[in-house]
């Protein structure tokens, strides 16, 4: 459960209104060492507040976080500190998470010093260097500033910060959705290149089914905050069972993000978190929907090994 802040004109004031919203419920799902688990799905359905609750940005109110078999859900100050250097994010648009006063330089070396991965500062500028030379950022371009980069070149940076203080595990939150399509291409392969080279487990979000095809060992399909189907990219792909994956099928991608409207398989609009139907989260919009649909949620099952399915039909 999260607070949304919303800005509210009200009797001629804005006002700030905080609401409740379930945004991520019951869910559970693990991520192998040096595999890729990607989540999918609309918009608003939890992917975000997913990636931020494991990385501890956001407080979950139940369930745990576990990293190498260690529960981390509780753990506080220099503790923390330890795995938050083992997790990294790489955000969708690293113009707003790259300090702009900073040099691309400082942006490396200041994380690196903060979490000792170097003794010293010229220790920091050489791996810095080493780093950028890696994501394809020129040595020359080391004292710019972020404003003096293309979109493309300043996710390089984004990816280069996270590198800088040797992470096991990359949250990946849209890291392309925002670029050119050229560019798309060139920053999932330097992403790839590089997990083979250090070998991390990344969690990749997208709202695109396309774009997380070829990278992915394991997905995960979100709806409304819930885990609807989930498995290796093999069943996902080869044998989507439930009826939103089958929908992000045959939608149409959108630069925009993919829009279920032009999709057969889906009728109506994605529900309000705030007010989420009974039962099947997805029963208004399913061509298959039975009448228990409406009335029970259903329970997840393990339709073949590793691969479930929250949905009455199976
Ligand atoms: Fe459709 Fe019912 Fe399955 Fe929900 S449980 S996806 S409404 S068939
Ligand atoms: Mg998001």
């Amino acid at each position: 459960k999260g607070i949304l802040d919303k800005i509210k004109f009200k009797n001629g004031k804005f006002i700030k209104e905080e609401r409740i919203v379930n945004a991520v419920n019951n869910i559970s799902f693990s991520i192998d060492k040096g595999k890729v688990f990607s989540l999918v799905g609309e918009s608003g359905c939890g992917k975000s507040t997913t990636a931020r609750t494991i990385i501890k940005l956001i407080d979950p109110k139940g369930g745990n976080i576990r990293f190498d078999g260690k529960d981390i859900t509780n753990l506080t100050g220099n503790e923390m500190l330890k795995y938050r250097k083992k997790m990294q994010m790489i955000f969708q648009d690293p113009y707003a998470s790259l300090n702009p006063r900073q040099r691309v330089l400082d942006i490396l070396t200041e994380p690196m010093l903060f979490h000792q991965v170097v003794s010293s500062k010229s220790e920091a500028m050489e791996k810095a260097f080493e780093i950028l030379k890696k994501v394809g950022i020129r040595s020359e371009q080391a004292t710019r500033y972020p404003h003096q980069f293309s979109g493309g070149q300043r996710q390089r940076i984004g990816i280069a910060r996270a590198l800088a203080v040797e992470p096991e595990f990359i949250i990946a939150d849209e890291p392309v959705s925002a670029l050119d399509v050229s560019i798309q291409a060139q920053i999932l392969n330097l992403m790839m290149d590089l997990k083979e080279e250090y070998n991390f487990s990344y969690l990749f979000i997208a709202h695109d089914l396309s774009v997380v095809k070829h990278i992915s060992d394991d997905l995960g399909v979100m709806y409304l905050g819930k885990i609807v189907e989930k498995g290796s990219k093999k069943h996902i792909f080869n044998n989507p069972l439930h009826p939103y994956t089958k929908a992000l099928f045959s939608a149409v991608p959108k630069l925009s993000g993919t829009n279920l409207k032009n999709s057969k398989n889906v009728q109506g609009e994605i529900p309000s978190a705030i007010n989420l139907p009974s039962g099947c989260y997805f029963h208004e919009r399913c061509p298959y929907a039975k009448p228990i649909c409406s009335k029970e949620m259903p329970i997840e099952k393990e339709v073949e090994k590793g691969h479930c399915v929250l949905c009455h039909q199976y």
